[in-house]
């Protein structure tokens, strides 16, 4: 079990794609989208996924890099968890790593006005476990990746640790500390006109949208500062919000798709 752990750890500490939201938020992003899911792509989705849940699914290709099944340079290790933009927030089409914003609006494409009857069931099942995921990852102030944007070190609650990982995770489990379920509860309850709001616009626009976080977010600190209760009150607003964002959204870029 110690080596599992070790082997793990060390996977983690050399992985150069960060883990946006961590599980949890993961799930959570995947169940507020559920909820907000027309009972005919709830339906789909379900069928695709054999039963399971997209909650189920969401964390898939950030833990699939821990299987057998992963193998670099094939499909798995192209992914895109991250989004680029330049400094003034726009949207980076021509990138050399993955880009979430450019593969989920391809993927949009690819499948739209009910072509995704044309594809093999295995191809647009595992495009789907993709989404449930990848949606939540360009939602993560972190992952949308300005051209000058750095990854500082930072002191979080006495802990040292970089200002990513504080976004991934930190945050919200520290802070929160609720179920994915309970991100429902607590961010799910938008009116109509409030949910045609935030969902308007294109994947390349809700990448904008977090862009303009991110760059809040980074006016806040710099290397080795001490973040801590007065950081935190401030910032956890924006994580929830962009969870909630990401929820609402990933619900409505399949209603489109599976309408
Ligand atoms: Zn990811």
């Amino acid at each position: 079990m110690k080596k599992i752990l070790l082997v793990l750890v060390l996977l983690v500490a050399v992985s150069p794609v960060a883990f946006a939201w961590g599980r949890i938020g993961h799930q959570a992003v995947a169940y507020i989208a559920e909820c907000h899911l027309n009972p005919n792509t709830k339906a789909i989705l379900l069928d695709f996924l054999d039963g399971e849940s997209i909650v189920s699914t969401s964390n898939w290709p950030d833990e699939i890099r821990f299987t057998d099944e992963y193998i670099p340079g094939r499909e798995h290790s192209k992914f895109g968890h991250s989004a680029f933009y330049t400094d003034d927030n726009k949207v980076i089409w021509d990138t050399k790593e993955p880009s979430a914003v450019i593969q989920i609006t391809q993927i949009q494409d690819k499948y739209k006005d009910g072509k995704w009857r044309n594809y093999p069931r295995e191809e647009v099942k595992r495009d789907i476990m993709y989404l449930t995921h990848a949606i939540g990852d360009m939602h993560c102030p972190l992952h949308v990746k300005r051209t000058s944007d750095t990854n500082p070190r930072i002191t979080f609650y006495g802990n040292k640790t970089k200002y990513h990982t504080l976004w991934d995770n930190d945050l919200i489990t520290r802070l929160n500390n609720w179920s994915f379920m309970e991100y429902e509860y607590m961010l799910g309850r938008l009116t109509d006109q409030q949910v045609d709001q935030i969902t308007k616009g294109t994947v390349a626009d809700w990448g904008e949208d977090i862009a303009r976080y991110t760059k809040i977010v980074f006016d806040w600190v710099e290397p080795g500062c001490e973040l801590n209760k007065v950081f935190a009150y401030k910032a956890l607003p924006i994580a929830n919000h962009c969870i909630q964002y990401a929820g609402y959204r990933m619900a409505r870029y399949f209603n489109e798709i599976f309408k």
